[in-house]
Parts: structure tokens; C-alpha cells; sequence
């Protein structure tokens, strides 16, 4: 099939959360099963990594405001599965080179300008998509402008898939907005709840051919009033086209047998050099090797969402219990960034604990291949990708169970399954004392019986978490559109 996925992220250049592991991981695997792939991202100047970028068409117009306007057209190979194609806008007010993803006052226009020049791009080609993946709020609008009889003419056999990856984030504007790329169609069921504005998330579900979320239980939870985040009389209604597909990983990039970023390679088989990561760390950090102190690690956006009082909570419960603590975080909330940074202050030079905050992939990987424990206590949780992250390289997750954290983390005592199928810890309520009861328990188990801790480690490890199988899923729903 001729799949186009189009996202505002794309692992490992453009990436600020799991969006961008997905939009790398599913792309790749569809290529590797012989699907013709075309990945769509803006040409931001603050793509990072090393990569050969190269230009593919020096110019197309795509219409905003009332206007035509000149872009361009990149391509990079990202791996030998993965060629990123970015779309490069020569407007005036430089919609991508603001040196940042997201954050800026005019968001709504930046990736309403991609969305319709996506569609203009696609349309100068000689070739035409079977199916369009969008993701996101950002993309909502892409499905909106399908219904326009110039793309509709132009594309009469493609579908749309939206992938919502994030209930809680919907593009809400002015309804002025969608004359800028020239929608002409209904306005009214898109509006925000009773307001004037329009939702362009919204918009996504409702124009959509099928509509899916990432993992099955948060595909139930968003059908709730609590997990709909005001959408539920639109994900109610568009009930019949919604499902759960979990995420995977890309397996490959996220291997600690092979990772370029990590210090000491180790696999299930051989695990022995995984702690020489932990020691390396620990001299780079300036912290003390502590043999009788299990490291327990947390990598996250610093969100409401994430359980940001309860990682604080975490990090005082270990100093009690005898963990080390690394917390490396970014915040996009000042007040938030305030508070963690006075922590980072206090404990700049702790023997045992450390908060990092930044946004920094390969400090990502050096933890997730020293740390034993990794803790994800998010108040909700769409599918979450550090656990999976985090099994694969060996650090035991206590999660809470929630969303995709539900459908990955299998506790050793409360899921009900044999021993040898569990793969980690949760807690029910997203409290202090759910934290401490299952920190507590981790903790336990590692300082008392080291012979099943390293098997409970290696049952995570083994887990499978690749795109092979959530891959397969996307190809069956793709093809139920086939005509
Ligand atoms: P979300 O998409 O809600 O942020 P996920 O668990 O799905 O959460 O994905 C988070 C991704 O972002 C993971 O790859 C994780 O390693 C990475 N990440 C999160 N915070 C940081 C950070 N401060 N530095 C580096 N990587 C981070």
C-alpha cells in the first residue's frame, strides 16, 4: 500500500514526546513489511542529529490567507528503513524556523499552514496515496480539507486515518482560522462544546474515515467523561470507526545491545556489563557507587499529566527506603520549571540523587541502561512508551495503572499471573500511598531476592514491545478501506 503518515514530530531529529517514536517506529516497520512509505514533517531549523538532507522539489505553491505561497520539498534517510520527507515553507513569517517544535502565540496557524500544504504537495504529484495517516490536533484540519471538492476530486479513493495520541491537547481557535486554507465547508459540528471556536482535534474525529488511539485502555477511557476531555459526544458518536492499537517501539534504534549512545552493550542473555553503565553514570554525574542502592530512574515531560508531585514524592521515599534517584525532565510550565529547579539546586551535589532538567536523548539513553528501577506514576496515561523503554534495557517499571501503562505492566503479585509472566509493578490510585506501596514492594524484592529480580528484569527485557504485531493491526485497518 502507498501509506503518507503526516505528524508535527518525528523521531530521532524532530522530537519533543512519544509521538515522535511512533511516527519513526510505525513508519519503518510498515517499510520493512513492503509498504511504500512517505513520512511528512515541517522543515524546522532545529532539527538535531547528523544526517544527509537533501532537495527533492525546489518549488511548490500551497495556498494561506488568501494567497499562494513557495515552499520546498526535502528528503533524508534516516536509517535504511526510515527516509524522512520535509516540507520547507518560504513564508514570510518563517513558520518553522522559530528554533522550537511548539510554544509559539500563532501554533494554530504554523500547522494549519502545513496541513493544506501537505494536501497541496500531495497533489502536484504524479501518484496518489491509498491511505493518509494524520496525527494529532496539529493534522485535525487535513481531514477537514478533504471534504473541499477540488481534494476530494484530486483524492477519491484515499482514506484518512487519525491517530489521537493525546486526548488532552485540541487545537482550539478562532473559527476565522479555517478560511486561511480555504475551507469553505460546515462549521457548526466543529465547534468547541458551545463556544464559537473551533476544535480541530474535533474536526480530525469527525471528518476521519477511522480514528484510532493508542492503546485499548485508553481507547475505553476516552469514552468516559473523564478521559474525553470534553469530546465525548464526538468520540461517542464516532464510536463505530474508533479503536485501541498499542503502540510499539522501534525495537532497532532502542536496543541496548547495539545502542551508539550507551557505554556498555548487554542483552537478556548477557546482562553482566549493564551495570558497568550504572558505575559510569555515576562517575560522570559525580554521584557515589553506592553496591547496596538499587538506581531508581524517571525520564518524562514535567506535565500535570505525568504525576509531578508524585515523582517528588518518589524521589523522598527513596532517599527514606535506600534508592539512588535521577529524575531527568523538561517543563514547559514555568511554575513547574521553578519548583524542580530549586530541587535540582538542593540536591545538585547529593551523594544519591540527582535532577536533571533538560531535554537531552542521550542522557535518555545512558539512564535507561544504568537505572534498575523506573517509575511512571501519570494521573493518565495515553500508552506511554518509557516503560516499554525501560523493560528493554533492563530497569523493572513501577507504573500506576492506567491507560497503556494497564496494557503493558503486569505486576508480580496484584495481576494475577504466574511469576513468569509479569514484568514489573502498579499501583490503583494516584496517590502518595500507592507510590509508596509499590516502590516499596520493588525495593523489597531487589534487596531480598536477587536470583528473582534478575529474572523478573529479563522477563521485561524479553517482552515483546517491537511494531511487528501494532503494525499488522494498522495494515488490517488500512486495508478495510481498500476499494
Ligand atoms: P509523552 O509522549 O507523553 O511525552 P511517552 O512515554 O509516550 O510520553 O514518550 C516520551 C518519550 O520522550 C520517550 O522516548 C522519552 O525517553 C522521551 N523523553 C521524555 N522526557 C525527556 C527528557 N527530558 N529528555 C530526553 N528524552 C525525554
Amino acid at each position: 500500500m502507498y501509506v503518507v503518515q503526516i505528524a508535527s514530530e518525528a523521531a530521532p531529529v524532530a522530537k519533543v514526546g512519544g509521538l515522535a517514536d511512533v511516527i519513526m517506529g510505525l513508519s519503518a516497520e510498515l517499510t520493512r513489511k513492503g509498504h511504500d512509505v512517505v513520512t511528512l514533517i515541517p522543515k524546522y531549523n532545529c532539527l538535531t542529529g547528523t544526517f544527509q538532507i537533501q532537495e527533492i522539489l525546489p518549488h511548490f505553491s500551497s495556498y494561506f490567507q488568501g494567497s499562494l505561497h513557495d515552499n520546498s520539498s526535502w528528503q533524508a534517510a534516516i536509517n535504511k528503513d526510515f527516509t524522512l520527507t520535509f516540507l520547507d515553507s518560504h513564508h514570510s513569517k518563517r513558520f518553522f524556523q522559530r528554533g522550537a517544535i511548539y510554544g509559539f502565540p500563532d501554533d494554530i496557524d504554523r500547522f494549519l499552514y502545513f496541513s493544506r500544504a501537505c494536501l497541496d504537495y500531495l497533489s502536484q504529484s504524479s501518484r496518489t496515496p491509498d491511505i493518509i495517516h494524520i496525527h494529532d490536533w496539529q493534522m485535525g484540519a487535513l481531514a477537514l480539507l478533504l471534504q473541499e471538492e477540488n481534494f476530494k476530486k484530486r483524492f477519491p479513493k484515499t482514506r484518512v486515518i487519525l491517530t489521537i495520541h493525546n486526548m488532552e491537547y485540541q487545537g482550539r481557535s478562532a473559527e476565522s482560522h479555517l478560511d486561511e486554507i480555504g475551507y469553505t465547508g460546515e462549521r457548526k459540528e466543529i465547534r468547541h462544546a458551545d463556544t464559537k471556536d473551533i476544535n480541530l482535534l474535533k474536526a480530525g474525529i469527525l471528518f476521519s474515515d477511522a480514528v484510532t488511539t493508542v492503546s485499548p485502555t485508553y481507547a475505553k477511557e476516552v469514552l468516559t467523561e473523564e478521559g474525553a476531555k470534553g469530546l465525548l459526544d464526538v468520540m461517542l458518536k464516532s464510536k463505530d470507526k474508533f479503536s485501541g492499537i498499542l503502540n510499539g517501539l522501534d525495537v532497532n534504534y532502542w536496543n541496548p545491545e547495539t545502542d551508539p549512545l550507551i557505554p556498555y552493550h548487554y542483552s537478556a542473555a548477557n546482562c553482566e556489563s549493564k551495570e558497568k553503565n550504572k558505575w559510569q553514570l555515576y562517575s560522570e554525574l559525580g554521584m557515589q557507587r553506592r553496591d547496596d542502592m538499587p538506581l531508581l530512574v524517571s525520564i518524562t515531560r514535567l506535565v500535570p499529566q505525568k504525576g509531578v508531585e508524585l515523582i517528588r514524592h518518589a524521589l523522598e521515599r527513596s532517599l527514606e527506603l535506600g534508592l539512588q534517584f535521577i529524575l531527568l525532565g523538561s517543563a514547559p510550565d514555568p511554575r513547574i520549571q521553578d519548583e524542580f529547579l530549586e530541587l535540582s539546586h538542593t540536591y545538585a551535589s547529593h551523594p544519591t540523587v540527582r535532577i536533571l532538567l533538560q531535554n537531552d536523548e542521550a542522557l535518555a539513553h545512558k539512564l535507561f541502561a544504568a537505572s534498575d528501577l523506573f517509575i511512571i506514576p501519570s494521573i493518565f496515561e495515553p500508552c506511554g512508551l518509557t516503560q516499554m523503554i525501560a523493560m528493554r534495557y533492563g530497569s523493572v517499571p513501577i507504573v500506576r495503572k492506567t491507560g497503556g501503562l494497564a496494557d503493558t505492566v503486569f505486576d508480580v503479585e496484584l495481576s494475577g499471573r504466574p511469576f513468569h509472566e509479569t514484568n514489573g509493578f502498579t499501583f490503583d490510585a494516584p496517590t502518595k500511598a500507592g507510590i509508596d506501596s509499590a516502590l516499596t514492594r520493588a525495593f523489597l524484592l531487589w534487596k531480598t531476592n536477587q536470583k528473582s529480580w534478575q529474572e523478573l528484569m529479563t522477563q521485561g527485557m524479553k517482552t515483546d514491545c517491537s511494531w511487528n504485531k501494532p503494525s499488522e493491526k494498522y495494515v488490517e485497518l488500512y486495508k478495510s478501506f481498500s476499494i
